[in-house]
């Protein structure tokens, strides 16, 4: 009776991850730097970047990136893979180091007290793939479902001196494709 119940739980439970809608899976790597815990914080932008290794080695291998990133002492909150892997590295209720300073259209300076921060792994000369921008568009949209999200901006929007990414990516397509798939 009791392996039964276990079955039943189980099937359930293989039913809502294999078929809700939009379902991501998210790989937990989350690190030790670069992140600091804010209990205040409220979350309303979203920021998109792009990022690879350039330190020698596979360009896009998540570990690479994530030792660089250790290295300077910066995160992201997630990185995404050129094949649409989504890659946790911080909680969304921590702050992550990933904007430096930057501003928002409000005014805000300390955009990473309110912000998530996600990183495409695309270099200087490539474009996103359509696996990670079908990605993003999901992670968006379900962040938008858990904060209220007022912005969702360029890196190089908000420290247009110092930054240009999200490298490539063709910014109003994304937009409009973001719109069109608002729920
Ligand atoms: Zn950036």
């Amino acid at each position: 009776m009791k392996c039964f119940i276990f079955s039943v739980i189980l099937f359930q439970f293989w039913c809502t991850s294999a078929f809700s809608k939009d379902s991501l899976n998210i790989i937990n790597k989350k690190v030790s730097f670069g992140f600091a815990i804010n209990p205040n914080r409220i979350v309303n932008a979203v920021i998109v970047h792009s990022t690879f290794n350039n330190s020698g080695g596979d360009k896009y291998d998540i570990d690479l990136v994530l030792k660089q990133f250790s290295t300077y002492g910066v995160s992201a909150h997630y990185v995404i893979g050129r094949d649409g892997k989504i890659y946790q590295l911080v909680d969304e209720k921590d702050n992550s180091y990933h904007a430096g300073k930057s501003r928002l259209p409000d005014g805000t300076t300390n955009v990473n007290s309110c912000s998530i921060g996600i990183e495409l792994m695309t270099s200087y000369t490539e474009s996103p793939t359509e696996q990670q921008l079908a990605a993003l568009l999901i992670l968006i949209n379900q962040i938008k479902k858990r904060h209220p999200i007022k912005y969702v901006l360029r890196h190089s929007d908000i420290a247009p001196v110092r930054k240009t990414d999200p490298w490539n990516m063709n910014w109003d397509e994304f937009k409009n494709r973001l719109l069109d798939t608002k729920n």
